[in-house]
């Protein structure tokens, strides 16, 4: 038995594993990377050798995080492995964490005291004719390849979203070699109140803002072509995406006149992230929605408890907030389930603790002031997004629903006002993905029709498997672990 299992291995995962581990807790992290570093941190296998990488801009403290995790000797790290269910027992009064996992070596169960869902984001999909053509990629999955695999996905590339991440994906393929065809935002340059709005996100984060204008100034003088108000509608190509069609918008983000064919072998889509809450909506947490923090958030108090007793969570799924804001609420999350743990077997707070829950908070705040900035500035026209899907394309890629069969199920029955109603009704949902693909666009399709907002919509449900697994996986939730601490 574990004293705490931490489901993610990123800035906020691993921040919450050392702080626990220095106040003598038993931590078992679970991550689907072969490495510690979660998304923005992803690192290639050891076996490619190398010297490791310096902290990337704006992150000082990466390289020191990373290092530290590698080195921490109380800490068991179950790399590639991937969590697809958790199962809370309660016996005696006292819960326990029962977490089944399938990685490199088969199947397991493990039991924890607590649990920490530190789980990430995942790239916001949006559904617009050709976006299932092989060849249309997310940011975050493009960046994934070169980061990990120092894989460039094509050699031509249009990138297209909203969100500032694309400007630092663009220059990293530029850096790699590839023609960026262009780089076009759906939305205008930031206006003069909005950059005084922006001003309380500067302290700090100098040199994160630096690096962003560098690499717009290096792609500028490499003769990227970027364009502002600018959307797409449409990837085109007989099995393969080869164009793509660009509009003009409004500031709504409506387009204005025709569209422009580019030609291109790739397309990199980039309106922001989603938190990662499967595990928590399996477990019933009550989540929020909030869409400038990225859709569904799970409900924490401040201590990062979720509403299922012994459930933390930190990092991403709290809302779409950036590294230092995942790192700081991780370190208070680990600290806050020290505490918790020394209460239930009567063992006084340290000092470290009180004073590192004390800086810890302190630091929420600070990274607070950058995240909020950051989205208000960038937050996605969800109206606009959904008006790019016609009658035809298809929303739920597992399932193939298109957004005509959605909507003929809802005129033939006026009583469905919800997204799960709609999943069960037409699949849309039901697929690998479990409507990690598809929910966005489904809710918003049901809110339109029904005029009602996306939280009275609400939310896909989760089951396990959250995470498409081997059948055999469940063959181990009958069994004990094997692995202790
Ligand atoms: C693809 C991608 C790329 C990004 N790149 C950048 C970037 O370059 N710069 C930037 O500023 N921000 C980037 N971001 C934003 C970034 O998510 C945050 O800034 C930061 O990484 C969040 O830290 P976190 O610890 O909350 O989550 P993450 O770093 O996302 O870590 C979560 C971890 O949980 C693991 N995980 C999730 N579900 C399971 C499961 N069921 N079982 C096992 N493991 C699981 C994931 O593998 C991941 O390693 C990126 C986001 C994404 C989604």
């Amino acid at each position: 038995m574990h004293d705490l299992a931490v489901i993610g291995a990123g800035p906020a995962g691993i921040a919450a594993a050392l702080a626990a581990a220095e106040q003598g807790i038993r931590v078992v992290v679970i991550d689907e990377q072969q490495r510690p570093g979660g998304q923005i941190f992803r690192r290639p296998p050891v076996e490619f050798g190398g010297r490791p990488a310096a902290s990337p801009a704006g992150y000082p403290w990466a390289a020191d995080l990373l290092a530290a995790a590698d080195a921490h000797p109380g800490i068991q790290w179950l790399s590639g492995a991937t969590a697809f269910g958790v199962f809370p027992e309660t016996s005696g009064g006292r819960t326990t964490l029962s977490i089944g996992l399938v990685g490199p070596d088969g199947s397991k169960r493990i039991r924890a005291r607590r649990l920490l869902i530190a789980t990430g984001a995942y790239d916001l999909p949006v559904a617009f004719p050709g976006w299932t053509l092989p060849g249309v990629m997310m940011a975050g999955a493009v960046q994934g390849f070169a980061k990990s695999q120092r894989l460039l996905v094509a050699e031509r590339l249009v990138l297209a979203g909203s969100h500032p991440l694309l400007l630092v994906v663009a220059e990293q393929l530029r850096a790699a070699g590839a023609d960026i065809a262009e780089i076009a935002f759906a939305r205008g340059l930031p206006g003069f109140g909005e950059a005084i709005r922006a001003l309380p996100a500067v302290p700090g984060h100098v040199g994160l803002f630096a690096e962003t204008a560098a690499s717009v100034a290096r792609l500028l003088r490499a003769g990227v072509r970027i364009s502002t108000r600018t959307i797409v509608t449409a990837a085109e190509g007989d099995g393969h995406v080869a164009a793509v069609r660009l509009a003009s918008v409004d500031r709504q983000w409506r387009p204005t006149g025709e569209s422009r064919a580019v030609p291109t072998d790739a397309l990199v889509i980039g309106y922001g992230f989603q938190p990662s809450t499967e595990l928590a909506r399996q477990l019933g947490c009550a989540l929020r929605w909030d869409s400038a923090k990225g859709g569904w958030i799970v409900e924490h108090d401040e201590a990062m408890a979720t509403s299922i007793a012994g459930v933390y969570v930190a990092g991403e799924p709290t809302g779409v907030a950036g590294a230092e804001q995942s790192r700081a609420e991780g370190r208070l999350a680990g600290l806050a389930i020290a505490a918790d743990l020394a209460a239930a077997d009567g063992r006084a707070d340290s000092g470290s603790m009180v004073s590192g829950l004390r800086d810890a908070r302190r630091e929420i705040r600070r990274a607070r002031r950058f995240s909020r900035v950051v989205e208000t500035m960038f937050e996605p026209n969800r109206d606009a997004l959904l008006a790019l899907a016609t009658p035809a394309t298809t929303v739920c890629r597992c399932e193939l629903v298109s957004r005509r069969t959605i909507e003929t199920v809802l005129d033939k029955n006026p009583h469905l006002d919800t997204a799960s109603a709609v999943k069960l009704e037409c699949r849309s949902g039901m697929g690998p993905c479990q409507g990690r693909y598809c929910e966005t666009a489904v809710a918003a399709i049901v809110g339109a029709r029904s005029g009602r907002s996306i939280d009275q919509v609400g939310h896909f449900s989760a089951h396990v498997p959250v995470k498409p697994v081997p059948l055999s996986a469940f063959s181990a939730l009958g069994e004990e672990e094997s692995v202790q601490n």
